[in-house]
């Protein structure tokens, strides 16, 4: 792509930069920027830098928060003894917006990975064994991907659970919601036979 100024090119190329982000897209953004009041596209630079610059990680649960602990370990309504295990950010913001959780998290920042090198100590995992051991948690529910990394983050952690009193739990994998049965790969349809619900439990939710 061949630009006219090298200022311009340096802006297209820092917001190619984004995921998801090709070239003409970014083009499009920096053009619409420049159209913009300078104080507008001040004010736009700063609160980013400021959000990468003073976001703090939640010193119980390694959510995005504005303090040393997020709005969700600082809100006594919500059942502080129940952990809920993520992989990242993302995966509390989904769960949050079903509106069905009101327990805390635990954001472990990946899933054990030994191909891409990563292993159980670059992960959250000791915050959470010690969260376990000294805030009398009574129920762990892991939400994390259905596939090899993630059975075998759950199984690493369970491990570590043996003498602890708490439940541990996962949350349900089976036919997605509006998916065709016949579809479906044979390992889902699999463990959801294995998983199968009594349908009065099943009507209810
Ligand atoms: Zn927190």
């Amino acid at each position: 792509m061949q630009l006219p100024s090298l200022l311009l090119e340096n802006a297209v190329n820092e917001f190619a930069k984004l995921p998801g982000i090709g070239k003409k897209t970014a083009l499009r953004m920096v053009l619409h920027l420049l159209k913009q009041d300078t104080e507008i596209v001040t004010h736009f630079s700063e609160t980013i830098a400021k959000m990468r610059k003073e976001v703090k990680f939640c010193r119980r649960c390694h959510n995005i928060s504005d303090g040393d602990f997020c709005a969700i370990c600082a809100n006594s309504a919500r059942n502080q003894q129940m952990i809920c295990v993520v992989e990242n950010l993302r995966d509390v913001i989904a769960i949050e917006s079903t509106q069905q959780f009101n327990g805390t998290y635990h954001i472990l920042g990946g899933i054990i990975s030994p191909l891409d090198g990563i292993g159980p100590d670059q992960l959250n995992i000791s915050s959470l064994i010690h969260r376990i051991e000294t805030e009398s948690i009574s129920e762990l529910i892991f939400a994390l991907s259905p596939n090899i990394q993630g059975d075998t983050t759950i199984y690493y952690i369970q491990k570590k659970l043996q003498n602890t009193p708490c439940t541990v739990t996962t949350i349900a994998r089976g036919i997605a919601f509006g998916g065709e049965l016949e579809y479906a790969d044979e390992m889902t349809l699999a463990r959801s036979l294995a998983n199968r619900l009594p349908v009065q439990q099943y009507v209810k939710s």
